[in-house]
Parts: C-alpha cells; structure tokens; sequence
C-alpha cells in the first residue's frame, strides 16, 4: 500500500482532534508543510530509483535532527511584525509573541516564515515577495573573474580577494573536532558534546563565508556593469584538488579535501548571491565555458598547457607575454563574456 502526502494530510486532521492539546495546538499549516517536505523527500528519492542513481533513503529526522518549521503564509499560524512597535516580534501559533533581532529592515511583502534552531540558537528565515529592485546608475566597466584557491578571487583589473583567513582556521578547527567526534563511543556524553561542537564550527563556518562572499558580491556590484564568471558546472569537472593547491606537501594534502569543499560549496553560493543582487541593481552576469581560460595568451592567442609555468606564473612561449597566471585567467573569462554578450545581442 503507498501513504501520499493527501492520506497523511486527512489523517492529520484526525490526529489534531484526537490530541487538542498536544499536536492539535500547533498551526494546521505549518504541520502541512512539514508533511510537504517529506512527500518532497521520498519523491526525489523515487526519482533517483528509477534514473538508477544512489537514491540514498530519507533520514528519519527525530526531534535531535528536526532543526527547521516552516509556516507557508504570513497570517496564517504566524504573523510577522505582530506588535508593531519599537520592538520587533514574530507570532507563532501555539508558542506566542517572540522577540526578534532583526539584522536587516525587511523589504517586500513577507511570504513564508521559517524557524531555524543552530546548536543553542534560534533563527527567523523570511522570505519576501514584491521585493523593490534597487538599480545602481552606470559605471562604464566590465570586468572578468577567477575563481581560485589560493585567493578567493582575481579580477581582470588585477585586484585579488583573498579566502577569509578565519574561514581556513575554522576549517582546521573543524577537521580536528570531526576527528575527535569518530575517536567517542557511541550514545556517550562525551561523543553528544563532540557533536554539538562539530555542529558549531560547522555553524561559524557558514556565517563566517556568508559574510564574506556577501561583502564580496557587494563591491562587485557596485564598481561593474558587466560580470562575467566561469560556469562551476564545467569547471568542477575539469578541476581536481591536487591540481590546483600551492605545491601540494604533506600538510596540504591531509586537510585539503575538506578545506576544498568549504572553498568549493562558497563559490557556489557566492555565485547565487552575486547573481540575486545583480538582478536587483540592474547589473549583467555571464556565466562562460572555462576551458583554456588559463592556457590562453591574452596577448597573441597562443593556448599551451606549456605556458602556465605555475601556480601563479603565465609566461606565453609565443610572445613572452608575462602575468600572474589568475590575472590572465579573468581576462579570458572577461573577453569569452563580452563575445558571448554581443553575439546574444546580434
Ligand atoms: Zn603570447
């Protein structure tokens, strides 16, 4: 027999009445919800059955893993802003009026509202609907960039933004917590605090790329009409980890896998960022093929592996054209942009 989301959703009419207060006090909508996502969760996973891909099986998240509630519409269980007054609060239904520190002024009509619980804290997700664009006025400028490993990024105009120097220590804070958390027994109280420490880190790792590619994301915006990037779905697969640290020695191997998918899941989000604000201010993204982006000579054209001599060194063996290796790479991925841009214009 299969159990659909509209059977759980009519029993759960029946569970409310049973047990009026218990689960029948909580929002009729936000319990939907949650029946929602995990119709959403066993679809995909039937999805990936029949495609033949590891469908790995939902999780059953019990109240030590349930870590987000989500309410579909504002006054519906929930009321955003509900005492509208020098102090900002949230109404939930069941649980009441709740403080909020709100970090930001909150444009557009609210939508959904989410509650977040992190470790020991609590965070209120909105989102927003009719959200009021906001264009920047021109700049004339366009500009191409490298998404590395060694810095962050490199621009076209030669300005690099580095990693974060905090993100790489909380990174190696984060790898010596993980080891230490496969060192306890499990259903210990030593291994329950080496998770909640596992989780925190991974916490502060989170705020701390967050901040980072929003600040990174705001200058580029500000200072470029025209941004164009290398596509991460190509680029992910023609770059490997070994190929593309700083001499990789003994110690870089050891971490790098992981420092690698911290670098790797920030451009991702870095790029999602950078391309909700474009759409606001009004600004051009262009997203292009990255092959040879870096074995291309910006100056005759000459492409051979043979001119990257390193990591950070291009030196054409055609015309001697000399640069730092990321420095080219942006260049190319500008001049690919803007070829890319007029031919969609033609
Ligand atoms: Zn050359």
């Amino acid at each position: 027999m299969t159990t659909r989301y509209g059977d759980q959703s009519a029993q759960l009419k029946d569970v409310r009445r049973a047990d009026p207060d218990g689960q029948g006090q909580w929002s009729f909508c936000s319990q939907q919800a949650t029946l929602r996502r995990l119709d959403k969760a066993f679809q995909a996973f039937f999805r990936r059955m029949k495609a033949k891909q590891a469908p790995g099986y939902p999780r059953f998240k019990g109240a030590g893993w349930f870590d987000t509630v989500q309410w579909p519409k504002d006054r519906d269980g929930c009321r955003w802003n509900s005492t509208p007054s020098s102090q900002t609060r949230v109404y939930l239904q069941g649980v009441g009026h709740i403080r909020v520190h709100a970090h930001r002024k909150v444009d557009g009509k609210v939508k959904t509202i989410s509650v977040k619980r992190e470790g020991r804290r609590w965070f209120l997700i909105l989102s927003c609907d009719e959200v009021p664009a906001e264009p920047l006025p021109d700049t004339g400028n366009a500009v191409g960039i490298d998404m590395g490993v060694a810095a962050f990024l490199t621009t076209s105009d030669e300005v690099q933004v580095a990693n974060p120097r905090h993100l790489a220590a909380s990174a190696d804070r984060l790898a010596d917590a993980q080891r230490a958390l496969a060192r306890c027994k499990s259903g210990s109280m030593r291994r329950r605090k080496a998770r909640a420490r596992v989780a925190g880190l991974h916490a502060t790792v989170r705020r701390q790329r967050l901040d980072h590619v929003h600040k990174t994301a705001r200058w580029l915006i500000h200072h470029y009409d025209v941004i164009a990037h290398e596509d991460l779905r190509i680029t992910n697969m023609t770059r490997s980890a070994a190929g593309t640290l700083d001499a990789p020695g003994a110690n870089v191997a050891v971490k790098s896998g992981l420092n690698r998918s911290i670098l790797d899941a920030g451009w991702g989000i870095f790029l999602s960022i950078l391309a909700a604000k474009a759409e606001s201010a009004g600004r051009t993204i262009i997203a292009v093929d990255p092959r040879n982006t870096s074995r291309t000579c910006p100056a005759c054209g000459h492409c051979a592996k043979e001119n990257r001599v390193s990591q950070s060194h291009f030196v054409c063996v055609t015309c001697g054209y000399t640069a730092h290796a990321d420095v080219v790479g942006a260049i190319n991925v500008l001049r690919a942009g803007l070829a890319r841009q007029t031919a969609d214009a033609a």
